[in-house]
This record gives structure tokens, sequence and C-alpha cells, in this order.
């Protein structure tokens, strides 16, 4: 098949399903100071499984609301922090040709079910005069996947938080994911790959450039 009208059409039915095209635009705040209130989540936790019918007071549930509270303290510590901090070694290089880091894998929570989403972001830049340490692109895809969100934007935070922090020419950010909220409940269609792609720079407005960077991240692939 035709892998752009595939990526197409997998992008438009990923947000047919999430209604999630009217999302504001994330702008990433500094980092926020504050801590998760642990036992708040506990005490919301213990009411859900009251509500369900369950007794937290059993022996397999007692443990469940404090465990479930550090859970959420980990799934989302991407609030606490800002992710252009890896961005602030630079270096001045020559090269002008496309850096591509594929396949960086996450784990994200799905803002309208709390649910996880995960998979791969893959990351191409067209650099401006500046480079940055390769493992510093897989740190921000972490800081920016733990906290809750849509998919697509997502995507666009981390294209745009690296074209303004790396003055590079051009980005493209693709993300591929299977969000559990479509496997294990509502249409439950297990497999279903959800991708989404942010360009920006030369990679939006040339389309030689765009087929190329393109290319580089499907290449080999289906
Ligand atoms: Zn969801």
């Amino acid at each position: 098949m035709n892998r752009e009208v595939d990526h197409i059409e997998a992008t438009r039915s990923c947000r047919d399903a999430k209604q999630a095209g009217q999302e504001p635009r994330d702008k990433l705040s500094a980092t926020q100071e504050y801590q998760v209130d642990l036992p708040r989540i506990e005490r919301a936790v213990r009411e859900i499984l009251l509500a369900v019918g369950e007794d937290p007071d059993r022996e397999g549930l007692r443990e469940t609301p404090a465990r479930v509270a550090r859970m959420y303290a980990e799934l989302f510590r991407g609030l606490r922090l800002d992710p252009r901090r890896h961005l602030k070694k630079v270096f001045t290089e020559k090269y002008d040709e496309i850096v591509v880091v594929k396949d960086i894998s996450f784990e994200s929570v799905c803002e309208h079910h709390l649910m996880p989403f995960m998979g791969k972001a893959h990351i191409a830049y067209l650099p401006g005069g500046k480079v940055v340490g390769l493992s510093k692109l897989a740190r921000v895809v972490e800081d920016v996947s733990r906290r809750p969100q849509v998919q697509e934007r997502m995507t666009e935070v981390i294209a745009d938080l690296l074209i303004e922090e790396l003055d590079a020419k051009g980005v493209a950010v693709v993300v591929e994911a299977i969000h559990t909220c479509m496997t294990v409940r509502g249409i439950r269609k297990p497999g279903a790959i959800c991708v989404t792609s942010a360009l920006r720079g030369a990679f939006r407005t040339n389309p030689s450039t765009r087929a190329e960077v393109m290319t580089l991240i499907y290449n080999g692939r289906q």
C-alpha cells in the first residue's frame, strides 16, 4: 500500500476516533514546582473501588490505593519537568544534512481515558548551525510523554520545542502508537496503530525536503 496514503488515513482515523482536532496547542511551561498529592490519589482510588462494588479493605486491595498513587506520580512526572533542559547544551557544527533518530520508544497516558498509549517516536531535524547530542532527543520524548495528553498534541509539542531550542531549519516528528483505550475497551481494535506527524520549517514548506525526510524515517519499513 502507498505509505503516504496509509499514513494520512491512519492519522485521520486516529483524529476521528479521539475527536482531538480541537485540542488547544500545549505550550510547555517552565518547570512546575509542586509535588504529587499521594494521599489525595489514594482517597480517590479507594472511592473508585467502593463505587464499582469492591471491598477496598480486603487483603488483595488494601495496598492498591497507595500503589496506584505512586504509579500516577511516575506516569505523570513529566508535568514537573521542563524538557527544554535537555536542549541547552548544543554544539556548533557545519553539518547541514538531516539528522534522524528512529524508534524512540515511549509510554504515555491518554487524557480522555487515563489509559496508557505507547509506541515509537521518530525525530528528524535539519540543523541550522547547532546540533544536539542524539540521546537528548530521546530524553525530550521521555519528559514529554510522561503526562496526560493526546498523541496529536504530544507530536506537536516535541516538534515545536525542537525547532525553537535548536534553531533548526526543519523538524519532523512522527509518532506511531497503540492506544489501550482502543484495544481493551470501546471499539476494541487490537493492533490498530495511530500515526501522527508534525512538520516544521523546511520539512513543511519544501516538498522535496519533506519527501527526503519521510524516506529516511520510513526507510526499511513497510
Ligand atoms: Zn483514550
